[in-house]
């Protein structure tokens, strides 16, 4: 049929390129050509929005005689279109309209220097909030802690000054336009197929059943450090531990690609004869966040599987302490975005490309429940050995369960506070939303979720909420752990064990990465453990106490010694080019090669080590 022929090749057309494009600015590779990017997403969105796909697609499908495998496709289009074509004129010249007003904004946030106050020389200094971010959690004086924070609250002030009012108020406006009650409404329609009183019925859950194991972390600090330990510049600086520096000789990046890739073996994950580009190192001019992005999708065609290619990036800084702990947690979390969309195994590249109508929420339990490995136990006191073969100490490794369940009610809540609050600002009305309700919501939630004052991000501050793109949808990035913690339940309850459980890759391949995005983030987690997904694991761990958490760790420490090991080939049906920016590190086509390319790299990592002493 020729429509569904013409879909697929104009769609990969414009996605390889746009994909490569934006793969060889974000890297900054040499051969990139100023501006190419910008024109290659205009031609894709001008695909993706253009509603008469979506006539041509239904008219094909009311077309008799279809074969069953047509109409799969079709469907899938349809859905794609759906989910990306506006077809009312009046909300489409609305969604430009608030494009230009978010660049305006983010042209203006540029030129407004904005920092922090220095409390020693009274000095403004300009500076990222990355940074702002980092002096809050780090920065041993409490003047400069308290300094950094209202430098980001003074981003929260400055939006509210500017056109971010106006902003909320044309979002509303297109929702509206489109028949939704809101923004909100809107989106987390068209992104999780799911409406927003079931995402806010799961949260509401989540949020009643952490509340008191958060109160008594906030209580335990201040009973500690005094009222002011609970201050937004206190709080994290003083509950945070050093234990990433004490796991560092543990957790090398020398080491990564290889544990890696022997744990992926081990858990029976396949790339499916994916190509793979890793690029792990940060460097000037390369983009500031890690990401997976697929030039190809993988898809069947007409029979024949066309493999998908993949990228994928991180920061990590050699020499630095804990780069070798973010290096493994990218090759977990981006790997297993890459695992999930390399076996996509339907009939069109519509239901295995990672934009909607492809849950965020879906994506992100994937990538998530593969890094969650690296804080096990029984992963640690078997891959976590130091430069002489010795395991991590077994003190170590309970003081790492033990801070990161403390802290996993306080943690989650923070991330409630963002979908609460663009809730709440979307449902207010025009007249209602002003500068002052805005601030106050934001600062009444925080201490709703958090206990304290205000959030050492303070809410407003978040970047998502800037970009009608990222916003509202935080709540994917919380719906995806509470799924995590449903399936590290249903796995452990099924087979005893997640450590190197090979039933673990088969299984989310056949159940979940195969379908692509064929039913929608609840119906996969249901598909695969058989329950309805609900925040119950995730409560039950929230409020385990403190003493059975120790018992299950000496539990897993003692299985572990009992688990075989995996000796076997490192074959994930791979083709994996380690790269830094247009250079060649270590390529890997095959099992027998594996170690060798993990080793090259090794080397190559213990060069900047080396360099970064200096
Ligand atoms: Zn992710």
């Amino acid at each position: 049929m020729s429509l569904i022929l013409e879909l697929r090749d104009t769609f990969m057309e414009l996605h390889e390129h746009k994909e490569t494009l934006f793969w060889a600015q974000a890297m900054d590779l040499t051969g990139y050509v100023t501006g190419s990017l910008e024109k290659a997403d205009i031609e894709m969105k001008r695909f993706t929005s253009d509603p008469s796909w979506l006539s041509k697609v239904r008219e094909e499908e009311a077309r008799s005689g279809l074969t069953s495998e047509e109409k799969l496709i079709l469907d899938g289009w349809r859905r794609f279109f759906d989910a990306n074509a506006i077809e009312s004129e009046r909300a489409r010249k609305m969604q430009e309209e608030m494009v230009e007003m978010e660049g305006e904004l983010a042209r203006k946030k540029m030129d407004a220097k904005l920092g922090y106050t220095d409390p020693n020389t009274g000095k403004h200094l300009q500076t990222s909030p990355v940074k702002l971010r980092l002096m809050l959690m780090t920065n041993d004086d409490e003047a400069m802690r308290k300094a950094a924070w209202e430098g980001l609250h003074d981003i929260e002030k400055w939006l509210l000054n500017d056109d971010m009012l106006d902003i909320f108020a044309k979002r509303n406006e297109i929702g509206a336009a489109l028949g939704y009650d809101d923004f909100y409404s809107w989106r987390v329609q068209i992104n999780e197929g799911i409406s927003k009183r079931v995402v806010f019925d799961k949260l509401d859950d989540l949020e009643r059943n952490t509340r008191d194991a958060c109160k008594r972390l906030v209580d335990s600090v201040k009973k500690e450090h005094g009222e002011d330990g609970a201050q937004p510049w206190n709080f994290d600086y003083l509950t945070q531990g050093d234990l990433t520096k004490q796991r560092a000789p543990y957790l090398s990046f020398d080491t990564a690609v290889e544990r890696w890739g022997r744990s992926f073996a081990a858990l029976g994950i396949s790339m499916n004869n994916a190509k793979l580009q890793l690029d792990l190192v940060d460097r000037v001019g390369k983009y500031e966040n890690g990401f997976m992005h697929l030039p190809h999708p993988s898809f069947i065609d007409g029979g024949e599987h066309r493999t998908g290619v993949i990228n994928f990036t991180a920061n990590a800084v050699p020499g630095q302490p804990g780069s070798g702990q973010r290096a493994l947690e990218t090759l977990f979390h981006e790997g297993g975005h890459a695992a999930h969309f390399a076996n996509v195994m339907m009939p069109a590249p519509c239901f295995g490309q990672e934009f909607a109508p492809t849950s965020t929420a879906l994506e992100e339990t994937q990538s998530m429940f593969m890094d969650n490995f690296i804080t096990d136990p029984d992963w640690l006191q078997r891959y976590a050995l130091d430069k002489d073969g010795k395991p991590m100490p077994s003190e170590l490794i309970h003081a790492t369960v033990e801070e990161s369940v403390r802290t996993l009610a306080h943690g989650m809540r923070g991330w409630l506070c963002v979908p609460y609050f663009e809730k709440t600002i979307y449902e207010m009305s025009d007249l209602e939303r002003t500068p002052d309700a805005v601030m106050d919501a934001a600062r009444k939630i925080e201490n709703r979720m958090a206990f304290q004052p205000a959030l050492a991000r303070p809410t407003l501050s978040v970047p998502h909420l800037q970009d009608n793109e990222s916003s509202a949808y935080y709540h994917a990035y919380i719906l995806a752990q509470m799924a995590v913690f449903q399936f590290r339940d249903f796995f452990r309850k099924r087979d005893g064990h997640l450590l190197d459980n090979a039933n673990i890759g088969r299984d989310l391949a056949k159940v979940i990465w195969s379908r692509g995005n064929e039913k929608n983030f609840m119906q996969f987690i249901e598909a695969l453990t058989g329950e309805e997904f609900s925040a119950k694991a995730t409560v039950d761990l929230v409020n385990k106490d403190l003493a059975t958490v120790h018992r299950e760790v000496d539990d897993a420490l003692a299985n572990e010694k009992k688990l075989p090991r995996f000796d076997g080939p490192i074959d994930l049906k791979h083709d994996i080019t380690m790269i830094h920016g247009d250079k060649s590190i270590s390529r890997s086509q095959n099992a027998s090669d594996f170690p060798a390319m993990a080793e090259a790299y090794g080397a190559w990592i213990r060069e900047m080590e080396k360099d970064a002493d200096k």
